[in-house]
């Protein structure tokens, strides 16, 4: 039977070291100040934000919520980005994602300053990651993914890992960390011929995909670690990850579930990019 990686203990220990971190802002007057900038009121987007105000008040992060209508103008959202810029009280900004149509996100993501940029939009942050210096924001998903790598001591010099996504948001970024750690990286997608040769001779897989239940026995082997990224719903209207957990738990080394993984963390890295943004205010 694998190892199941849950996300909750990692999560839990990100948000104790933050308490400290904040309590000791706090001697020094300062509170972490999230702004969460939402456009219209998509149930998807409130849930969400119900879970980082949830998270935030546990931690003692202020959470402000700016809701605008979805019809906004481009040059308003602007307007409400630069106060927030220019906001003393704000030490981060999240502008939810995907912006409406109407919307270049490109020209958001320049708006954005990069030292309030906890959901690292903006470009400067990015060419961080690309140029190897994680010290800064991190796009949240990849870097939950590598606090659970982390935390269950999983060694990633010299090993062959996979990453089934090419996206800006998971696969790239992710690609960039796990070579900073001196993984040999292989980045797979939907052009990838014989994805299931590739995936059996790694040591780490991480799956990204958003098809439920996607992977099954064909594509591991019994020392393969699954890290599972995906969040749909299956055919009976469940959560599910990109693996099927049932048929590869019994199966494989280690995996993340699907509720209870790698969701579970990202979160707390957001918040904990919070603090940071505060930190060097
Ligand atoms: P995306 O932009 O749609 O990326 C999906 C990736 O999967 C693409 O690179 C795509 O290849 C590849 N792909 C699709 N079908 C494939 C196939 N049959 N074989 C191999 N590769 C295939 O999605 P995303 O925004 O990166 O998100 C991916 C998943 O992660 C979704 O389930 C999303 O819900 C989840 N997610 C989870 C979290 C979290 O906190 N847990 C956060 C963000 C996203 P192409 O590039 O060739 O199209």
């Amino acid at each position: 039977m694998a190892e199941i990686l849950k996300g909750n203990v990692v999560a839990n220990q990100i948000k104790e070291k933050m308490k400290q971190d904040i309590e000791e802002l706090k001697k020094h007057g300062k509170t972490p100040t999230l702004a969460i900038v939402r456009l219209g009121d998509n149930p998807g987007d409130i849930s969400y934000e119900k879970s980082i105000i949830k998270n935030c008040d546990n931690v003692g992060i202020k959470a402000v919520v700016y809701e605008r209508n979805v019809d906004i103008k481009t040059e308003e959202l602007i307007e409400l980005i630069e106060e927030l810029n220019k906001d003393d009280e704000t030490s981060g900004i999240l502008v939810f994602r995907p912006l409406p149509k109407h919307i270049d996100e490109e020209i958001i993501r320049n708006v954005i300053s990069p030292e309030k940029d906890v959901d690292c939009m903006h470009p400067l942050n990015l060419e961080r990651i690309f140029e190897g210096d994680m010290d800064g924001f991190a796009p949240c998903t990849p870097k939950a993914a590598m606090e659970i790598l982390k935390y269950y001591d999983i060694p990633l010099e010299g090993k062959n890992v996979v990453v089934v996504n090419r996206s800006m948001v998971v696969g790239k970024p992710l690609a960039m960390m796990l070579l900073k750690e001196n993984a040999t990286v292989t980045i797979c997608h939907s052009r990838t011929q014989n994805l299931h040769e590739i995936t059996n001779k790694a040591d780490v897989v991480v799956v990204a995909l958003g098809k439920a239940k996607f992977f099954d026995e064909k594509y591991f082997n019994e020392d393969s670690i699954v890290i599972d990224v995906g969040v749909s719903l299956d055919e009976n209207g469940k959560l599910s990850g990109d693996a099927d957990f049932e048929k590869l738990s019994p199966m494989v080394d280690k995996i993340t579930p699907v509720p209870g993984g790698v969701g579970s963390v990202t979160t707390s890295i957001l918040l904990s990019q919070v603090v940071l943004a505060c930190q060097n205010m």
